[in-house]
């Protein structure tokens, strides 16, 4: 008797194919269940009614009672537009239409009192609206009118069609009509009664038509927090998942390599964040799951130093382990200072970037394959199909968001073959052709005979899986090596298998045997059903196949055992984003500089002091430091910045004449051999100032460049102005940071440019532009799916986040299968969830 609220929306009274597709595609509504979850933005009073003497010039929305004396047409440069002369008793103001004049003139009375809604405008001397709401007084006094009226996410499309605020506002008091209100709920009584939540039906009651402001904050407070639990329930499942089922290569021992380093070369103390971290990454590789742990720390925090001891304990165990970085500067940096701590130790080291010689890449995968090669550290060139490694244990990424997801699966493809678990087909057959004679020789026997009908049980399964109810796709009668499969799902490598009534047979049910196990061997997981099953409770089935397919790994990773992921990142994310994001890796933070490190002084000048500037460039020089100057290059306007990168240049040029002064220039537009030489002037010391665009923001390691002036300020984000500021500051040498800007700035340039000048803490800093950007525009379109909440707001419901979190957590720590009572409920939602795609889709 409760309406499904899966039905399209097109069957909902007052809304039509029409509306329906407009509701579509303009903002995703396609059944009920959508549209109830279309939250309102914001709530306005509508028992509130002005004057027209009291409108404010702050184009607030506002409601007026009065009578439209009168209608003229105004031309104007396209075509013409409307309109109305609107009175109270306290002045007059115009209404103003650009579209649909005609039907508007025909249908709307003079001299009868109106309520309009609109947005006020102050324009030539007098109040406007534009297109706004009326109704004639006498019928808004008989609908339903409350202090807080929802106003709901819109487009200009829906606007323009005749959609507004106030039909969506009638479609879904329909909605609420024929559903009786009455849903079902999503949380377990536990939460609810431990955290005083009101119950579902309520909460979508009051967040549409708020009864009071209580009920109203109670009904958000319990939505938002159900939309954060299913998150991070989501989230941390994943993360159980991965951990029991993606086995990895557990690196039992700690010996030679890592402690004579230790002991012997390690060239300074360790800081405690330093030791923290490598002792969590120890933990998780000698435990049997896959690592899979993100490493955040600033800029200069000491990463590659953990990077290169998690590397020594892969060498320990006989294994080889990988550096990828994102750009051939910084790998060559990275390889240099390895190298020399290699040599210390006896390890086979090796570069492979986009420029090494053919002659060198054929040395490097003979190496890796043969296993001489123990650690190789390049760029991509280190995904390319040939890079084969004997036994990849640890592969590491360094600055991980200059790397796609795809490129990171990449990676986790790169271990050696799992000979143990899946062996060549032929292999296997051949094995138990010897050890099995008589069962083997049936099974080659009947299997096509047995394959030729099809039961009716195995129709009415077929129907089922095909219909994707359970969200995977399922093929029919499926060719894995020589057997026919009944139902396989490729991307779990789950088989299903329906035995017809012959199957009690003892020779059957030997030959079956058999088959499930060869099947086994060759990588595949089978269930088997008996015909009776199927017919008799074909739920409990489809419950059992689904539990199956939500245990297995993806078929994808399946054949190789993927070595342990480290991924670096000096761009900090904020922790609740890091929990929304990426809550299904582990993370370790080194929240502390290696001691002695003087904090940079920022500082923030406009450009008319720039003599002031270049002469305390000139006093640093003096003192033997080196000088970065960074201009904005931003792909829109990239000929008009590389105009003021070359000017700039040349005004440097004039100012800092040679011979006393060398100069090196690096920018996109060069050759990477010409780039690569300038930038290696400037790190031997022999040119005293680096202009720059931002090609130079990762990780170069300049330690007598003490001086990092960024040109235009104003025009980077946050976390690049960190980023820049982090090259220098390496020394022993007190650094600066200059930040040069004109005079005019917008308010959101003046928060990044204080937030830079008072501190130095990266994840400070990333708080404050995620709180300016959002998280979307943080995390790169690529993830921004998983961001994309309904009615919670990563920024401002960061406690409800956590909140929700913990009892995620809790409620998995319990029952890490949901299977209390308690916890039907959830198991319930978070099934319908995932089955209607609601939740985030989310990708690691
Ligand atoms: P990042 O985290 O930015 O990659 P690096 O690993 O490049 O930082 O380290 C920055 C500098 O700090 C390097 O010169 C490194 O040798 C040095 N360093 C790292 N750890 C320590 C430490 N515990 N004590 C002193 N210096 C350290
Ligand atoms: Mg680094």
């Amino acid at each position: 008797m409760s309406v499904n609220l899966q039905t399209p929306i097109d069957y909902l009274k007052g809304v039509g194919p029409n509306r329906a597709d407009l509701l579509r595609s303009e903002l995703g509504i396609h059944t009920y269940q959508d549209l109830i979850n279309l939250f309102p933005n914001r709530y306005i009073d509508r028992t509130k009614y002005y004057k027209i003497s009291e409108l404010q010039r702050n184009n607030a929305e506002i409601q007026v009672i009065g009578v439209i004396t009168g209608f003229k047409e105004v031309a104007q440069k396209r075509g013409k537009r409307l309109v109305a002369t609107f009175k109270d008793d306290t002045g007059t103001m115009e209404l103003v239409w650009f579209r649909g004049q005609k039907w508007i003139r025909e249908s709307l009375k003079t001299n009868i009192p109106y309520v309009i809604f609109g947005r006020a405008n102050w324009f030539n001397g007098k109040y406007n609206m534009p297109h706004p709401e009326l109704e004639l007084q006498s019928e808004h006094e008989n609908n339903l009118r409350s202090a807080m009226q929802a106003i709901y996410p819109s487009t200009e499309k829906l606007n323009n069609k005749g959609i507004t605020n106030r039909v969506v506002t009638k479609i879904m008091q329909q909605l609420f009509i024929e559903t009786k209100g009455n849903y079902t709920e999503t949380l377990s009584e536990n939460i609810k009664n431990e955290l005083k939540l009101i119950s579902k039906s309520e909460a979508l009651f009051n967040v549409h038509f708020p009864k009071t402001p209580e009920l109203l904050a109670r009904a958000q407070f319990r939505l938002k927090f159900e939309e954060l639990f299913y998150i991070q329930l989501q989230l941390i499942l994943k993360n159980l998942i991965h951990k029991s089922k993606i086995k990895g290569f557990p690196f039992e021992k700690v010996s030679t390599y890592f402690n004579t380093f230790f002991s012997e070369h390690l060239p300074f103390e360790l800081t405690k964040a330093q030791k923290r971290v490598l002792k969590e990454i120890r933990t998780d590789l000698g435990s049997n799951a896959q690592m899979n742990r993100l490493l955040q720390g600033d800029v200069g925090s000491g990463k590659t130093i953990v990077a290169f001891m998690s590397m020594l304990m892969a060498l320990d165990n006989g294994f080889q382990a990988c550096l990828m970085a994102p750009t051939e500067i910084l790998s060559v940096q990275h390889y240099n200072g390895l190298y020399e701590l290699c040599k210390l130790l006896n390890i086979n080291i090796s570069i492979l970037t986009g420029s090494s010689k053919a002659s060198e890449r054929k040395e490097i995968h003979k190496n890796l394959e043969n296993g001489e090669l123990q650690l190789l550290i390049g760029t991509h060139a280190l995904l390319e199909d040939k890079v084969k490694f004997k036994n990849l244990g640890l592969a590491i990424i360094d600055e991980q968001h200059r790397f796609g997801v795809a490129q990171r699966s990449k990676l986790w493809k790169k271990g050696p073959p799992q000979s143990s678990q899946r062996e060549d087909a032929k292999t296997v057959r051949r094995k138990y052709m010897t050890a099995r004679p008589s069962t083997y020789n049936l099974m080659k026997q009947f299997q096509h005979e047995n394959k030729k009908n099809s039961t009716e049980s195995e129709r009415i399964l077929w129907e089922v899986l095909r219909a994707k109810k359970i969200g995977y796709k399922f093929r029919r009668q499926h060719i894995i090596d020589e057997f026919i499969v009944d139902f396989i799902c490729l991307e779990k490598n789950l088989i299903i298998e329906v035995d017809g009534d012959y199957h009690n047979t003892k020779e059957q049910q030997q030959i079956d045997e058999l088959r499930t196990i060869i099947l086994n061997e060759i990588g595949f997981n089978v269930i088997r059903f008996k015909n009776s099953q199927v017919i008799g409770n074909i739920d409990n089935v489809l419950n059992q196949i689904e539990s199956q397919l939500k245990s297995l790994p993806s078929g994808e990773i399946s054949g190789a055992t993927p070595p342990h992921i480290l991924v670096m990142t000096a761009t900090p994310i904020p922790r609740t984003l890091a929990m929304s994001v990426y809550g299904d890796l582990d993370i370790s933070v080194i929240d502390e500089l290696p001691a002695g490190r003087k904090p940079i002084k920022t500082v923030h000048r406009y450009d008319n002091n720039r003599l002031n500037v270049f002469k305390f460039i000139r006093d640093e020089i003096k003192l033997g430091r080196q000088v970065y100057v960074v201009y904005p290059l931003i792909q829109e306007s990239e000929s008009m910045d590389y105009k003021d990168l070359m000017d700039g240049y040349e005004s440097i040029v004039r100012d800092f004449p040679m011979p006393d002064y060398q100069i090196s220039i690096v920018h996109g537009k060069m050759k990477p051999a010409d780039k690569d030489y300038e930038m290696q002037r400037f790190i031997k010391g022999e040119t005293q100032i680096m202009v720059a665009t931002t090609v130079i923001e990762v990780g170069v390691n300049v330690p007598n460049a003490s001086v990092m002036i960024i040109e235009s300020a104003e025009r980077f984000g946050l976390s690049q102005l960190h980023q820049l500021r982090g090259r220098v500051g390496r020394g022993a040498e007190q650094s600066y940071c200059i930040l040069m800007t004109s005079h005019k700035l917008s308010n959101d340039s003046k928060t990044r440019l204080e937030t830079m000048v008072r501190t130095n803490d990266g994840f400070e800093i990333a708080e404050v532009d995620l709180r300016l950007r959002g998280p979307g525009d943080i995390m790169g379109t690529q993830q921004s799916g998983v961001l994309n909440l309904k009615i919670a707001d990563i920024v401002k419901d960061k406690d409800i986040l956590k909140l929700a979190r913990h009892h995620a957590k809790t409620v998995l720590k319990l029952d890490p299968t949901l299977v209390s009572l308690d916890h039907k409920v959830i198991l319930d939602t978070y099934r319908q969830m995932s089955k209607y795609k609601n939740i985030w889709n989310y990708i690691s």
